[in-house]
């Protein structure tokens, strides 16, 4: 961890803060997170200034290197991440995370070679540090004076270290009853003033976004272009593993849609530089009771309805997508598909993502399971290399877990409770 650091960066190029809607362009480092036509901002980079295989000589060269930004597995791509001072940056050394060949899973899934790049590796157990990590050195360049979001559980134990780390001020609004204690426990340990809101994520998220600008509130939902920037890096670290052979397909869960849109930001990007030759196609996933996009997707782009949000998936209970503009386009230039699972198929697939050794928390095996129903359905051939991105950590949501097990379920591993002598024991053991 460091929060200040002498840094041998001077990023000349620079990119542009536009909306995406009615292409107004904004100062580099505004501090509101929409433009007054309602569109959302996105960060556009020169792509032109670059060449590709200096980026690749370039970050490759820093994986020795001991300089903290260095060692982040997002500031170590800080070229198309953000030109933020170094001074600003508050890193934990994000990134980094693992991937796994798994073809037991692969087999249970149904393709040939099936990747899982583990996101729950990082720092506070899920993807949201990769953005966070941008998101609030920005917002301390800036001079913000106190930083805030609205979350399901993962967002706010992310922001709530970093801006710990930065001793920014924090302030986080979650859906009352509805985050796991795993992680409203780091929101409050790390913190961060914490409200439970009487509602749903949905109405978290647009009291915090009527409420910041009186309150002078920088926001670090997904709907931050920044925190996109910072997420993109989970594209750039899995091609660089993969020599930057681009697999057939890239699978994740689909709540906000924050990720969509970042992971296909950074891929048609990677396209463009010439970092990539070709393009993966993607697959969001959502759960049955909170996919509105995959409604969207289904009615050919023809209507969008928000929807009141259910599913045992906390991460990806959420009815009304922030960033449903940016994720259809990408959906539609990445030729991807969007299908939604059933929280017992999220179980199972959960179950197996589990047992094979790897573990995730329930959200994250929506990508799996999806692949699964897709590979049914005869929708991705067998001879594909896919690759299932999982968000978050298998300890974010242990009550998920336990109550999978401790009842009759497909893949139950039920904990047998026996009289404390040998005989016992050797008659559990002889039983397996
Ligand atoms: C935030 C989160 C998601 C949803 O990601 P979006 O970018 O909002 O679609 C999925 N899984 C986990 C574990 C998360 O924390
Ligand atoms: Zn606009």
């Amino acid at each position: 961890m460091s929060s200040s650091m002498a840094i041998d960066r001077d990023l000349k190029v620079k990119p542009k803060v536009r909306c995406i809607q009615c292409s107004a362009e904004k100062n580099l480092w505004t501090t509101v997170s929409s433009c007054e036509c309602g569109g959302l901002l996105e960060i556009v980079w020169p792509l032109g200034e670059y060449e590709a295989s200096w980026l690749k000589d370039t970050w490759a060269s820093r994986m020795g290197s001991l300089l903290a930004i260095d060692r982040s597995g997002v500031w170590r791509f800080r070229e198309l991440v953000s030109p933020v001072d170094g001074e600003a940056i508050i890193t934990r050394g994000e990134g980094n995370t693992g991937l796994y060949n798994v073809p037991k899973l692969a087999d249970w899934v149904g393709v040939d070679t099936l990747y899982l790049k583990h996101e729950g590796e990082n720092p506070t157990g899920s993807f949201k540090d990769r953005g966070m990590t941008v998101g609030v050195s920005v917002a301390r360049h800036c001079g913000a004076a106190i930083v805030a979001c609205a979350s399901t559980g993962n967002t706010s134990a992310s922001l709530a270290s970093y801006a710990a780390i930065a001793d920014m001020r924090c302030v986080v609004l979650l859906p009352a009853g509805k985050v796991s204690a795993a992680k409203l426990s780091q929101s409050i340990a790390y913190g961060a003033k914490t409200i439970a809101i009487r509602g749903d994520f949905d109405k978290a998220l647009s009291l915090l976004q009527s409420t910041a600008p009186q309150l002078g509130l920088y926001i670090l939902n997904s709907v931050n272009p920044w925190r996109l920037e910072g997420q993109k890096t989970v594209m750039y670290e899995l091609l660089e593993s993969l020599r930057w052979e681009v697999p057939d397909w890239i699978f994740l869960p689909g709540g906000n849609l924050g990720n969509t849109s970042a992971f296909g930001k950074a891929l048609l990007e990677m396209r463009s530089l010439g970092l990539i030759d070709s393009l993966p196609r993607i697959g969001v996933v959502q759960a049955e009771g909170a996919a509105p996009f995959a409604h969207a997707y289904k009615s050919g782009w023809q209507s969008y309805s928000p929807v009141k949000a259910e599913t045992v998936a906390t991460a990806i209970r959420i009815g009304d997508p922030v960033n449903y503009q940016k994720a259809r386009r990408v959906v539609q230039e990445l030729d991807g598909l969007v299908t939604s699972v059933s929280d017992r198929e999220i179980l199972d697939a959960k179950a197996m993502v589990d047992g094979a050794g790897v573990g995730c928390e329930p959200a994250s095996a929506a990508s799996v399971a999806g692949i699964r129903k897709l590979m049914s359905e005869r929708i991705i051939s067998p001879d594909s290399k896919v690759v299932a991105v999982l968000t978050g950590h298998i300890l974010k949501d242990p009550d998920a877990t336990f109550m999978y097990h401790t009842s009759d379920n497909r893949f139950s591993n039920k904990i047998i409770e026996v009289d404390a002598d040998p005989k016992s024991i050797i008659s559990v053991v002889e039983s397996l």
